[in-house]
């Protein structure tokens, strides 16, 4: 059975669990542990049965939870490097390392890029380089202050208990390359936003398509490419235009907003709907909307009028996600 369940959805905090087969993965982290795992109870899903975790981008409404979550189930984590690195730079701005532990790092990690490489040699990968894998590693924040040089125990890594980047297990993909998760499927693809390196996914299961895109500025060729064909599709109508140009969001934040990297607006959305969709899914849910800058009747509005352009696509069912309770999961 394939089940999508979304918990929270909007710029205080994003999750959303998908299930097919034996496999649930919850799709960002942006509720505390607590709250996360309250709501899924509400939602009738157990935290227990969650299997893995996959992350959009490093924003904090999509990353709070990660750690505790992670570290709690002793479940995997899913990113790309540079949504991965970004997030350890999130998490630990002034960390502070010598610059032996900074050299000592880098070695570790070419040689674990050295044994990737051999490993995906032996398996009979083609040759093509992989740039991000042979990317140098980027620099932390190296610091050479001669007091954490003296200090005897600053020779030493941080502990998993002292490092709050610490996780159970770390997995990397990259956007445009499909891979599997336990029964699901998932295709990402790069999103344009304010981020180290955003992606939206289409998770498949059971022959059901189901595509996940918030956080994006707009709508580029790659992205409608991905939204087509599918049983479910999830997308962001963050704002409304007017609202959000009268409302109470400081001009460079506006600006940060409308731009080609912020978020999607109500009337981007429906221009989506009415001139690229191609209609087939049976649920259109829109999501990450503003709570200061839009009202659920707009988006909804907007979306209806998209749709009712087209008569043949009034069998699809228009939901709203929302910031504070879970949605009733849809069962395909
Ligand atoms: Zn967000
Ligand atoms: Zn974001």
């Amino acid at each position: 059975m394939v089940r999508f369940t979304v918990l929270a959805s909007g710029s205080k905090g994003n999750s959303t669990i998908v299930s097919g087969g034996r496999t649930r993965i919850l799709v960002d982290c942006g509720l505390s542990c607590r709250e996360l795992f309250r709501r899924m109870t509400l939602a009738g899903e157990e935290p227990e049965s969650l299997n893995a975790v996959i992350v959009t981008h490093e924003h904090s409404d999509h990353v709070n939870g990660i750690s505790v979550t992670a570290r709690k189930l002793g479940i995997p984590v899913y990113f790309t490097e540079g949504t991965h690195r970004a997030w350890m730079r999130w998490l630990s701005p002034r960390r502070q390392m010598t610059y032996a532990q900074w050299m000592e790092q880098c070695r570790q990690q070419a040689a674990a890029r050295e044994a990737e490489a051999d490993l995906a040699a032996e398996e009979g990968e083609p040759d093509e380089p992989q740039p991000e894998l042979l990317q140098p590693a980027q620099e932390p924040e190296v610091s050479l202050d001669p007091e954490a040089a003296a200090d005897p125990s600053s020779g030493k890594p941080p502990s998993r208990k002292e490092d709050p980047s610490w996780l159970p297990a770390l997995e990397y993909f990259q956007a445009g390359q499909p891979f599997q998760i336990g029964d699901i499927a998932v295709s990402p693809f790069t999103i344009p936003h304010d981020a180290a390196d955003p992606v939206g996914f289409v998770f498949q299961a059971e022959g059901v398509r189901m595509a996940f895109a918030t956080d994006l500025g707009y709508i580029p060729p790659n992205v409608k490419a991905q939204l087509q064909g599918l049983d479910l599709l999830l997308l962001e109508s963050n704002h409304d235009l007017e609202m959000l140009r009268d409302g109470p969001y400081p001009w460079p934040v506006k600006q940060r907003v409308l731009s080609r990297v912020g978020h999607l607006s109500n009337e981007a959305a429906a221009q989506f709907l009415e001139q690229d969709y191609d209609g087939q899914a049976a649920y259109v849910i829109l999501a990450h909307l503003s709570e200061s800058n839009n009202l659920p009747e707009l988006a909804r509005l907007a979306a209806q009028r998209a749709l009712e352009g087209r008569p043949s696509l009034l069998a699809n069912k228009l939901l709203l996600a929302d910031q504070h309770q879970p949605l009733s999961s849809i069962y395909f």
